[in-house]
């Protein structure tokens, strides 16, 4: 399995989590995940009608520097892609490159004070279910199983930090 790099985008994500986020990947994909010193600059990708960041566009660019890896993009900015009025990540299917946003997985979003703990889960999961992508799961029906579709936020903490043992098989397989 190639090993997975973390590169932050744009708006900083604090290094804790991210450090965080490689051990909890590391744990469940058995891989070596590293936090890239870099940094992927988003400008390009902002819409300021929607005051949003395009999701695919900077896919593409996390594709530019995926080389021998697999790229899991970071972001505390808002993303979205044109059909929807958000979207808390985006991966190519069966590809190398995913990204996650942690902007609508703060408590502080909702207008509810911070919750670290909490806040780490929810990227674990959301970089899980992204990545889970990259490895060409699709959506999964049960709904403990972090290849589950989350619309919302409610949905993203009920599901667990693992994949089932259909999808992990998968994976297994992909390698
Ligand atoms: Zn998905
Ligand atoms: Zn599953």
């Amino acid at each position: 399995m190639k090993p997975i790099h973390l590169l932050p985008a744009g708006e900083a994500v604090r290094l804790a989590e991210l450090d965080g986020l490689a051990a909890g990947l590391a744990r469940v994909f058995r891989v070596s995940c590293h936090v890239r010193e870099d940094l992927l600059d988003i400008g390009f990708a902002f819409d300021a009608a929607r005051n949003q960041y395009y999701s695919t566009a900077i896919l593409e660019a996390l594709m530019a520097v995926s080389a021998g890896v697999r790229v899991l993009g970071v972001t505390a900015a808002d993303l979205y892609v044109p059909v929807l009025t958000f979207v808390f990540g985006e991966a190519q299917l069966s590809g190398d490159v995913a990204l996650v946003s942690l902007h609508r997985l703060r408590e502080r979003f909702y207008g509810l004070p911070a919750r670290a703990e909490l806040e780490q889960e929810r990227l674990l999961k959301e970089a899980l279910h992204e990545l889970g992508h990259t490895f060409g799961l699709r959506h999964c029906r049960d709904w403990r199983c972090v290849m589950s579709s989350s619309h919302d936020i409610s949905r993203i903490d009920a599901k667990g930090a693992e994949f089932c043992p259909a999808c992990r098989a998968r994976i297994q397989d992909a390698e």
